[in-house]
């Protein structure tokens, strides 16, 4: 079957293609080198086979005959293969080399071109590789090889100069360059880690740039030419504002990732530590047009109770009442538009909003270990309130590595009290971090565990949340 060579970017995930990710979410067979974005295989079928062909341990890299004999074996089967790539296939990626041996064998193949690392580790760092008064042109060049480099040549080039793999060539490349004829003033930006969390940049000069980026580690860029300059002007990364900080999140899988990918955007570092997760529970749901109130009190709540609906109908007349903007978000999205909304999304919030509405039979959709507090007091004004519990939350174990990652953050954010007991349970600290709470009942918990909430949101919604990030500065 086809072979797909895919470039997957720089490291950010963002940065993938739309068209690398439909193909990783097809393949039958996957095999992926080190430098992959993180989390780039989630999207791969459960049922995938996903074949690793990078550096063995930070050792040796597998050799490329075994790469291509690989390539061969799975391209010459039934399955569609995907040959996952960092940034492009086809800049120092050795893509050529196998798209040649996949021809020779008679293979059909695609190319799917990626973000290379030498324009877009830059473009992080806030420097644009040409520039109208700075550069004409750009060269990607190998820092690997020496021998068949034309330095004088690449001295003379007039334009920026990008250099791959060239950590441990620094000092040859620096110094070559001055002896080929350019000024030991030239600028040169050195960036480790593009476009991950952690990118590290030095800017100094050709004179300068060995001493000042002795810190670096692979992979990184080296960049040379007048454009380095212009950092200074355009820098970007670093002036977003939760840069430098990293935030550890410990909701549910499902809805960590959505909370992670906000707090990602406005720059932070992020790590997902759930110890909890959410269980469908059995039930037969009784008929929705029973009732004349419906109060849905969680997002997952909202996904759970159209796993049982099966008639939307039923909900026709039905006056729907979400506890937050998360939970009427969630039922938008099942094409139910809340009637009520409370401002402030907590029990007591919902209560308030519902006093000057009349009704008569309510049906309280939540997780089993939801508070009592609205069916009571409901209740107390001579409503019948029926409870359906849709779904539990469980424990779920924390792995060590996202364990000691969490205990490193600057930030553990909780988002439900539950969520703190588990991950105390699961073996997670709460100390060392800042502790963040989204509402009292969160913070109660905490209390209860012996440590105490250094910021509470205000509103109770992650909106709260990260407005309270904001604001610690
Ligand atoms: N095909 C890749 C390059 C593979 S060669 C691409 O198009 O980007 C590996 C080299 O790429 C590394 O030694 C380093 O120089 C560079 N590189 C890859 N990812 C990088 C990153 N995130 N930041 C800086 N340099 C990176």
């Amino acid at each position: 079957m086809t072979v797909f060579l895919v470039g997957a970017g720089p490291g950010d995930p963002g940065l993938m293609t739309v068209r690398s990710r439909e193909l990783i979410a097809e393949a039958d067979v996957i095999l992926y080198d080190r430098l992959i974005p993180p989390g780039a295989l989630d999207g791969a079928r459960s049922d995938a086979e996903l074949v690793y062909v990078g550096k063995i341990g930070g050792g040796p890299q597998m050799p490329q005959e075994e790469i291509d004999r690989l390539l061969i074996q799975y391209g010459t089967g039934p399955r569609t293969v995907v040959r996952l790539k960092g940034g492009d296939p086809f800049v120092f990626g050795r893509g050529g080399e196998e798209a040649q041996v996949l021809r020779a064998a008679g293979i059909p193949f695609e190319i799917v071109p990626g973000i290379t690392a030498g324009i877009s580790a830059p473009a992080y760092a806030g420097i644009p590789v040409t520039h109208r008064e700075h550069a004409s042109g750009v060269a990607f060049v190998t820092g690997h090889e020496d021998g068949t480099l034309d330095w004088e040549a690449l001295a003379r080039f007039p334009g920026t100069l990008v250099f791959y793999m060239g950590v441990k060539a620094l000092p040859r490349i620096a110094s070559r360059l001055v002896a080929g004829g350019r000024s030991s003033d030239e600028p040169v930006a050195v960036i480790e880690r593009g476009t991950l969390p952690g990118q590290k940049t030095v800017v100094s000069s050709l004179s300068r740039v060995v001493e000042d980026a002795a810190g670096i580690r692979a992979p990184a860029i080296t960049l040379v030419g007048p454009v380095a300059g212009l950092r200074e002007e355009i820098a970007w990364l670093e002036q977003r504002p939760l840069f430098g900080r990293t935030v550890a999140v410990t909701r549910a899988r499902a809805q960590a990732s959505a909370l992670a990918e906000r707090l990602r955007g406005l720059g932070a570092a992020t790590v997902e530590a759930p110890a909890i997760r959410t269980q469908p529970l059995e039930l037969t749901l009784p008929p929705l047009r029973d009732y004349d109130l419906l109060c849905v009190t969680s997002p997952a709540g909202a996904d759970y109770l159209f796993t049982h609906l099966r008639d939307a109908r039923e909900l026709a007349g039905v006056t729907v009442a979400a506890i937050g903007p998360g939970t009427a978000r969630a039922l938008r999205a099942h094409g139910v538009d809340p009637d009520v909304v409370p401002e402030r999304a907590v029990a007591e919030g919902l209560i308030e909003a519902l006093a000057e509405f009349e009704f008569s039979r309510v049906l309280v959709a939540r997780a089993r270990e939801g508070r009592d507090v609205l069916p009571d007091a409901l209740r107390a004004r001579g409503v019948h309130v029926e409870v359906a519990a849709l779904y539990e939350t469980v424990a779920q174990p924390l792995s060590d590595e996202a364990r000691e990652a969490a205990a490193a953050a600057d930030y553990l954010l909780f988002t439900s009290g539950s969520s703190v007991r588990f991950f105390a349970e699961a073996g997670g600290s709460l100390s060392g971090p800042k502790l963040v709470s989204i509402g009292p009942a969160t913070s109660d918990v905490l209390r209860e565990l012996g440590a105490a909430p250094d910021l509470e949101a205000d509103p109770h919604t992650p909106d709260g949340l990260i407005a309270a990030l904001l604001a610690d500065r």
